[in-house]
């Protein structure tokens, strides 16, 4: 099912908590919203469900207007951070509950209850917690049963508000790919909500970057990752070594380094501040005429990446660099030592930070 969202905006008292939002997702696809805490995530996905009324806008399901459905109407199914499932029912009632509460006319048979909740249970594959009550599951587990029981409907979309958030970082990993992989098998059309940029470029396949109640961009994880659209999603997708630059004729300068700028191709010269990844920057242990020489200040092995901060005594500031291992090991680089550097690549915003 596709969604569109037409000039949605919402205030709570004096509080702007959405406003004009324009957005359409399309059918099978998982998409993520994306923000810091208070950018009005949770009221979109709440208005899009149901939940929650707008103030002003549309929102069409397969291009009907369903604002004025009721929650119950709209065939969404949720899954939350804490999401209660009934303490006193085992995780089979739990999973075929919705299916129970149908209307006699539209409840299946208990025969083909039993099918599609032990189908349902193989698929979140936790087939054999059948018999189990709620407390003796862990968290993860617990999410994946919440999910089976939104799933049981039939939801023509579902919608997860924060559903690993209360889980250790480990879990968290182990359920994205699991999300991911299946969603790949039901295509079912999904929103979830996450504050963490790197689950939803693990498990999204499109991202809206939300900031104060607006839409920053909305692309596929490497749109947003590659190319951010401004400063903001820029910085809020991963970290970001910021460079006073110059930019004329296609080329961008930052102290002594060039590179290529082909989006800047006027002849004037043009002043801005450069955003370039920290590993999108090239590392040397000899002077380079065209690098920018620096102090190493300190070197941390992550497993298999490398991270240097290095002391750019000319430009005054501290730069951030991500190696990889194989790579750093060629080089023979020590704390104190000199160093050059040159940025591979760098977007530039004419006129920020002058
Ligand atoms: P978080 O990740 O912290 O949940 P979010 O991006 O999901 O953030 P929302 O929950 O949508 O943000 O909230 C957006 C803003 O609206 C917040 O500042 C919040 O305090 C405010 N807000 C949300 N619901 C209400 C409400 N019922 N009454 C008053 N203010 C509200």
């Amino acid at each position: 099912m596709s969604i569109h969202i037409e000039q949605i905006s919402k205030r709570f008292g004096q509080f702007q908590a959405l406003n004009q939002i324009n957005l359409q997702l399309n059918t099978g696809e998982l998409t993520a919203l994306l923000g810091p805490s208070g950018s009005g995530k949770t009221t979109l996905l709440r208005i899009i469900a149901g939940l929650e009324q707008a103030d002003s806008g549309l929102i069409r399901f397969n291009q009907q207007d369903i604002s004025q459905q009721h929650v119950s109407e709209r065939g969404v199914g949720f899954v939350f951070q804490h999401y209660a499932l009934f303490k006193h029912m085992t995780v089979f009632e739990n999973v075929a509950y919705g299916l129970t509460v149908k209307p006699k006319k539209l409840r299946p048979s208990k025969a083909d209850i039993a099918k599609k909740v032990h189908n349902l249970l193989e698929l979140v594959q936790l087939g054999w917690t059948a018999d189990r009550y709620p407390a003796q599951l862990s968290g993860g587990q617990r999410q994946r049963i919440a999910l089976a029981r939104a799933l049981a409907v039939e939801p023509k979309m579902l919608l997860l508000d924060e559903p690993f958030g209360a889980l250790d970082a480990k879990v968290r990993a182990e359920l994205r790919r699991w999300l991911r992989r299946l969603h790949d098998e039901i295509h079912v059309t999904s929103v979830f909500v996450t504050h963490d940029q790197e689950e939803a470029l693990e498990v999204a396949d499109r991202i809206v970057v939300m900031n104060q109640g607006q839409i920053e961009q909305h692309g596929t994880p490497e749109q947003v990752y590659d190319h951010p659209a401004n400063p903001f999603v820029y910085e809020f997708l991963g970290n970001v070594n910021l460079f006073h630059a110059r930019v004329n004729q296609g080329q961008t300068h930052i102290g002594k380094a060039a590179m290529p700028a082909p989006e800047h191709s006027s002849a004037a010269e043009q002043a801005g501040l450069a955003y370039v990844r920290p590993h999108e920057i090239d590392v040397f242990n000899q002077p380079q005429t065209d690098a920018i020489p620096v102090t190493i200040d300190l070197i941390t092995v992550v497993g298999p990446t490398v991270r240097l901060e290095v002391q750019a005594t000319e430009l005054a500031q501290l730069v951030h660099i991500e190696l990889p291992k194989a790579q750093f090991n060629t080089l023979n680089l020590v704390t104190g030592a000199p160093a050059w550097i040159r940025p591979r690549y760098s977007k530039v915003f004419l006129g920020e930070g002058i």
